[in-house]
Protein backbone atom coordinates (compact mmCIF):
# COMPACT_ATOMS: atom_id res chain seq x y z
CA UNK A 1 0.00 0.00 0.00
CA UNK A 2 3.22 2.43 -0.06
CA UNK A 3 1.36 3.76 -3.14
CA UNK A 4 -1.14 5.90 -1.56
CA UNK A 5 -0.29 9.62 -1.15
CA UNK A 6 -0.11 11.05 2.19
CA UNK A 7 -2.41 13.72 0.80
CA UNK A 8 -5.05 11.46 -0.09
CA UNK A 9 -8.34 11.23 2.17
CA UNK A 10 -8.94 7.63 2.94
CA UNK A 11 -5.35 6.86 3.34
CA UNK A 12 -5.37 6.00 7.05
CA UNK A 13 -8.91 3.80 6.54
CA UNK A 14 -6.75 2.44 3.24
CA UNK A 15 -4.09 1.36 5.51
CA UNK A 16 -6.22 -0.28 8.18
CA UNK A 17 -8.01 -2.28 5.58
CA UNK A 18 -4.76 -3.79 4.36
CA UNK A 19 -3.36 -4.33 7.51
CA UNK A 20 -6.72 -6.17 8.24
CA UNK A 21 -6.82 -7.99 4.95
CA UNK A 22 -3.30 -8.93 5.18
CA UNK A 23 -4.00 -10.42 9.27
CA UNK A 24 -6.55 -12.29 7.93
CA UNK A 25 -4.66 -14.22 5.06
CA UNK A 26 -2.08 -14.89 7.63
CA UNK A 27 -5.27 -16.26 10.04
CA UNK A 28 -5.16 -13.93 12.80
CA UNK A 29 -8.66 -12.71 12.50
CA UNK A 30 -11.48 -14.45 13.28
CA UNK A 31 -14.15 -14.09 10.21
CA UNK A 32 -16.25 -11.86 12.18
CA UNK A 33 -13.40 -9.22 12.39
CA UNK A 34 -14.30 -7.53 8.67
CA UNK A 35 -17.76 -7.34 9.89
CA UNK A 36 -16.77 -5.63 13.38
CA UNK A 37 -14.38 -3.51 11.33
CA UNK A 38 -16.86 -2.28 8.69
CA UNK A 39 -19.27 -1.01 11.92
CA UNK A 40 -16.30 0.85 13.52
CA UNK A 41 -15.80 2.71 10.44
CA UNK A 42 -19.45 3.34 9.39
CA UNK A 43 -19.44 5.62 13.00
CA UNK A 44 -15.79 6.95 12.42
CA UNK A 45 -16.78 8.65 8.72
CA UNK A 46 -19.74 10.09 10.60
CA UNK A 47 -17.19 11.65 13.59
CA UNK A 48 -15.46 12.84 10.81
CA UNK A 49 -12.33 10.35 11.33
CA UNK A 50 -10.56 12.45 14.44
CA UNK A 51 -10.15 12.29 17.52
CA UNK A 52 -13.06 15.01 19.50
CA UNK A 53 -11.73 17.12 22.78
CA UNK A 54 -14.53 14.50 24.29
CA UNK A 55 -12.64 11.53 23.38
CA UNK A 56 -9.59 13.34 24.38
CA UNK A 57 -11.29 14.20 27.97
CA UNK A 58 -11.64 10.33 27.72
CA UNK A 59 -8.63 9.52 26.83
CA UNK A 60 -6.75 11.27 29.72
CA UNK A 61 -9.44 9.93 31.83
CA UNK A 62 -8.38 6.46 30.92
CA UNK A 63 -4.39 7.25 31.25
CA UNK A 64 -5.14 8.41 34.95
CA UNK A 65 -6.95 5.26 35.55
CA UNK A 66 -4.44 2.56 34.51
CA UNK A 67 -1.68 4.52 36.22
CA UNK A 68 -4.06 5.07 39.71
CA UNK A 69 -4.57 1.05 39.76
CA UNK A 70 -3.04 -1.49 41.50
CA UNK A 71 -3.20 -4.13 38.67
CA UNK A 72 -3.41 -2.92 35.73
CA UNK A 73 -4.23 -4.93 32.43
CA UNK A 74 -4.52 -4.47 28.18
CA UNK A 75 -6.80 -6.75 27.00
CA UNK A 76 -5.92 -7.81 23.52
CA UNK A 77 -8.21 -8.85 20.79
CA UNK A 78 -7.68 -9.75 17.16
CA UNK A 79 -8.23 -6.56 15.92
CA UNK A 80 -6.44 -4.33 18.47
CA UNK A 81 -3.41 -6.31 17.83
CA UNK A 82 -3.21 -5.64 14.15
CA UNK A 83 -4.19 -2.20 14.30
CA UNK A 84 -2.60 -1.18 17.59
CA UNK A 85 -0.19 -3.83 18.52
CA UNK A 86 2.52 -1.10 18.97
CA UNK A 87 0.54 1.04 20.77
CA UNK A 88 -0.43 -1.20 23.38
CA UNK A 89 3.32 -2.31 23.99
CA UNK A 90 3.88 1.28 24.40
CA UNK A 91 1.33 1.97 26.94
CA UNK A 92 1.82 -1.35 28.71
CA UNK A 93 5.71 -0.08 29.01
CA UNK A 94 4.89 2.98 30.59
CA UNK A 95 2.46 1.80 32.89
CA UNK A 96 4.52 -1.18 33.77
CA UNK A 97 1.71 -3.95 33.25
CA UNK A 98 1.21 -6.78 31.53
CA UNK A 99 -1.15 -7.07 28.15
CA UNK A 100 -3.08 -10.13 27.45
CA UNK A 101 -4.26 -11.53 24.37
CA UNK A 102 -8.37 -12.68 25.04
CA UNK A 103 -10.34 -13.35 22.10
CA UNK A 104 -14.10 -14.10 21.83
CA UNK A 105 -13.77 -16.79 19.24
CA UNK A 106 -10.78 -18.55 21.10
CA UNK A 107 -8.43 -21.25 18.86
CA UNK A 108 -5.21 -22.23 20.08
CA UNK A 109 -3.34 -21.39 16.71
CA UNK A 110 -5.08 -18.04 16.40
CA UNK A 111 -3.71 -17.55 20.09
CA UNK A 112 -0.57 -18.70 19.63
CA UNK A 113 -0.68 -16.30 16.07
CA UNK A 114 -2.01 -13.26 17.82
CA UNK A 115 1.31 -13.72 20.54
CA UNK A 116 3.89 -13.92 18.20
CA UNK A 117 2.97 -11.72 16.35
CA UNK A 118 2.81 -9.39 19.94
CA UNK A 119 6.53 -10.64 21.14
CA UNK A 120 7.99 -9.55 17.59
CA UNK A 121 6.47 -6.08 17.92
CA UNK A 122 7.58 -6.06 21.69
CA UNK A 123 11.16 -6.56 20.03
CA UNK A 124 10.76 -3.54 17.39
CA UNK A 125 9.09 -1.00 20.16
CA UNK A 126 12.29 -1.90 22.83
CA UNK A 127 14.86 -0.93 20.07
CA UNK A 128 12.85 2.26 19.48
CA UNK A 129 13.16 5.81 20.74
CA UNK A 130 12.24 6.19 24.40
CA UNK A 131 9.36 8.25 24.83
CA UNK A 132 9.95 11.58 26.70
CA UNK A 133 10.88 11.45 30.66
CA UNK A 134 12.76 7.93 29.70
CA UNK A 135 16.27 7.24 28.54
CA UNK A 136 16.58 4.61 26.04
CA UNK A 137 18.44 1.69 28.34
CA UNK A 138 15.53 2.43 30.63
CA UNK A 139 12.30 2.05 28.15
CA UNK A 140 14.19 -1.18 26.22
CA UNK A 141 14.29 -2.90 30.17
CA UNK A 142 10.74 -1.54 30.64
CA UNK A 143 9.79 -2.54 27.30
CA UNK A 144 11.41 -6.02 27.23
CA UNK A 145 9.62 -7.13 30.70
CA UNK A 146 6.49 -6.70 29.72
CA UNK A 147 4.35 -9.58 29.92
CA UNK A 148 2.46 -11.13 27.07
CA UNK A 149 -0.04 -13.06 28.89
CA UNK A 150 -2.90 -15.19 27.69
CA UNK A 151 -1.20 -19.02 26.64
CA UNK A 152 -1.76 -20.08 29.83
CA UNK A 153 -5.61 -19.85 30.21
CA UNK A 154 -5.51 -20.75 33.77
CA UNK A 155 -8.04 -18.04 35.18
CA UNK A 156 -12.03 -17.44 34.71
CA UNK A 157 -14.66 -14.30 34.23
CA UNK A 158 -17.21 -15.54 36.91
CA UNK A 159 -20.35 -14.98 35.28
CA UNK A 160 -19.09 -16.07 31.50
CA UNK A 161 -19.72 -19.76 30.40
CA UNK A 162 -17.96 -22.02 28.04
CA UNK A 163 -14.63 -20.74 25.93
CA UNK A 164 -15.61 -16.80 26.55
CA UNK A 165 -14.96 -17.08 30.09
CA UNK A 166 -11.42 -18.04 29.61
CA UNK A 167 -8.39 -15.37 30.87
CA UNK A 168 -5.30 -15.18 32.78
CA UNK A 169 -5.01 -16.05 36.47
CA UNK A 170 -2.56 -13.57 35.82
CA UNK A 171 -3.73 -10.85 34.16
CA UNK A 172 -7.89 -10.21 33.73
CA UNK A 173 -8.86 -12.71 36.80
CA UNK A 174 -6.78 -10.61 39.24
CA UNK A 175 -6.92 -6.92 37.84
CA UNK A 176 -8.59 -4.11 39.37
CA UNK A 177 -8.56 -1.97 36.12
CA UNK A 178 -8.79 -3.36 32.54
CA UNK A 179 -8.56 -1.53 29.16
CA UNK A 180 -10.28 -3.72 26.22
CA UNK A 181 -10.55 -2.07 23.17
CA UNK A 182 -13.17 -3.15 20.97
CA UNK A 183 -14.74 -5.59 23.94
CA UNK A 184 -18.37 -7.42 23.23
CA UNK A 185 -20.97 -6.48 25.44
CA UNK A 186 -21.55 -9.78 27.51
CA UNK A 187 -17.88 -9.82 28.71
CA UNK A 188 -18.36 -5.91 29.15
CA UNK A 189 -20.75 -6.51 31.64
CA UNK A 190 -18.99 -9.21 32.97
CA UNK A 191 -16.37 -7.82 33.74
CA UNK A 192 -18.11 -4.30 35.68
CA UNK A 193 -20.15 -7.09 37.43
CA UNK A 194 -16.79 -8.54 39.11
CA UNK A 195 -16.31 -4.82 40.41
CA UNK A 196 -13.60 -3.88 37.83
CA UNK A 197 -12.53 -0.53 36.22
CA UNK A 198 -13.86 -1.44 32.62
CA UNK A 199 -12.31 1.21 30.45
CA UNK A 200 -13.06 0.62 26.54
CA UNK A 201 -12.62 2.24 22.92
CA UNK A 202 -15.96 1.79 20.95
CA UNK A 203 -16.59 3.62 17.98
CA UNK A 204 -20.15 3.25 18.15
CA UNK A 205 -21.49 4.90 21.27
CA UNK A 206 -24.96 3.42 21.46
CA UNK A 207 -23.18 -0.48 21.83
CA UNK A 208 -23.99 -2.61 25.36
CA UNK A 209 -20.11 -2.36 26.14
CA UNK A 210 -19.86 1.62 25.46
CA UNK A 211 -22.93 2.24 27.25
CA UNK A 212 -22.26 -0.36 30.22
CA UNK A 213 -18.35 0.49 30.87
CA UNK A 214 -16.72 3.03 33.48
CA UNK A 215 -14.71 5.35 30.90
CA UNK A 216 -15.71 5.05 27.12
CA UNK A 217 -13.37 6.37 24.75
CA UNK A 218 -15.67 6.91 21.26
CA UNK A 219 -12.83 7.11 18.55
CA UNK A 220 -10.53 4.46 16.69
CA UNK A 221 -8.43 2.14 18.19
CA UNK A 222 -5.54 3.06 16.14
CA UNK A 223 -5.81 7.18 17.18
CA UNK A 224 -7.03 6.43 20.51
CA UNK A 225 -4.18 4.29 21.50
CA UNK A 226 -1.91 6.46 20.09
CA UNK A 227 -3.24 9.46 21.92
CA UNK A 228 -3.54 7.51 25.30
CA UNK A 229 0.54 6.56 25.20
CA UNK A 230 1.29 10.50 25.02
CA UNK A 231 -1.71 11.29 28.10
CA UNK A 232 0.14 8.19 29.55
CA UNK A 233 3.37 10.48 30.07
CA UNK A 234 1.21 13.24 31.31
CA UNK A 235 0.63 13.75 34.90
CA UNK A 236 -3.45 13.89 35.42
CA UNK A 237 -6.25 12.97 38.25
CA UNK A 238 -8.45 10.50 38.24
CA UNK A 239 -11.97 12.51 38.59
CA UNK A 240 -15.85 11.40 39.02
CA UNK A 241 -16.88 10.46 35.56
CA UNK A 242 -19.81 11.25 33.30
CA UNK A 243 -19.40 8.65 30.98
CA UNK A 244 -23.18 9.18 29.60
CA UNK A 245 -22.23 12.90 29.12
CA UNK A 246 -19.44 11.23 26.87
CA UNK A 247 -21.52 8.75 25.13
CA UNK A 248 -24.07 12.16 24.22
CA UNK A 249 -20.90 14.12 23.34
CA UNK A 250 -19.77 11.90 20.57
CA UNK A 251 -23.59 11.32 19.35
CA UNK A 252 -23.84 15.20 19.30
CA UNK A 253 -20.98 15.06 16.81
CA UNK A 254 -22.58 12.54 14.95
CA UNK A 255 -25.82 14.16 14.48
CA UNK A 256 -23.69 17.50 13.50
CA UNK A 257 -22.35 16.07 9.84
CA UNK A 258 -25.26 16.67 8.62
CA UNK A 259 -24.45 20.33 8.50
CA UNK A 260 -21.67 19.35 6.07
CA UNK A 261 -24.43 18.72 3.24
P1 LIG B 1 -21.86 -4.95 21.96
O1 LIG B 1 -21.55 -6.41 22.05
O2 LIG B 1 -21.03 -4.08 22.81
O3 LIG B 1 -23.33 -4.62 22.09
P2 LIG B 1 -21.79 -5.20 19.12
O4 LIG B 1 -22.18 -6.62 19.30
O5 LIG B 1 -22.69 -4.29 18.36
O6 LIG B 1 -21.50 -4.50 20.48
P3 LIG B 1 -19.23 -6.20 18.45
O7 LIG B 1 -19.23 -6.88 17.14
O8 LIG B 1 -19.33 -6.99 19.71
O9 LIG B 1 -20.38 -5.11 18.43
O10 LIG B 1 -17.95 -5.29 18.59
C1 LIG B 1 -17.45 -4.50 17.58
C2 LIG B 1 -17.41 -3.07 18.08
O11 LIG B 1 -16.14 -2.53 17.84
C3 LIG B 1 -18.40 -2.19 17.33
O12 LIG B 1 -19.15 -1.44 18.25
C4 LIG B 1 -17.56 -1.27 16.48
O13 LIG B 1 -18.12 0.01 16.38
C5 LIG B 1 -16.25 -1.24 17.24
N1 LIG B 1 -15.06 -1.07 16.37
C6 LIG B 1 -14.74 -1.78 15.27
N2 LIG B 1 -13.57 -1.37 14.73
C7 LIG B 1 -13.13 -0.37 15.55
C8 LIG B 1 -11.96 0.45 15.54
N3 LIG B 1 -11.01 0.32 14.60
N4 LIG B 1 -11.83 1.35 16.53
C9 LIG B 1 -12.77 1.47 17.49
N5 LIG B 1 -13.89 0.73 17.55
C10 LIG B 1 -14.07 -0.18 16.59
MG1 LIG C 1 -21.26 -7.96 20.68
Amino acid sequence: MGEIPDSHPRKASLLARAKLTEAAAEGLLAQSAMIAHGRGEAFDYLLGEKTSESASQAIREVAARLLNAERAVISLNGNTTVLAGEQAIRAAAIIGCPVEVNIYYRTPERMRKLITTLEEIRQKVANEDPPSGWDASQWSDSVNSTEILGADADGRIKGLEGPRAICSSRGIEVADAVLVPLEDGDRCEALVGLGKQVLVIDLNPLSRTARMAHVTIVDEVTRAMTELCIALSEKTQVSSWDNDQALRDALAIMAQASEQI
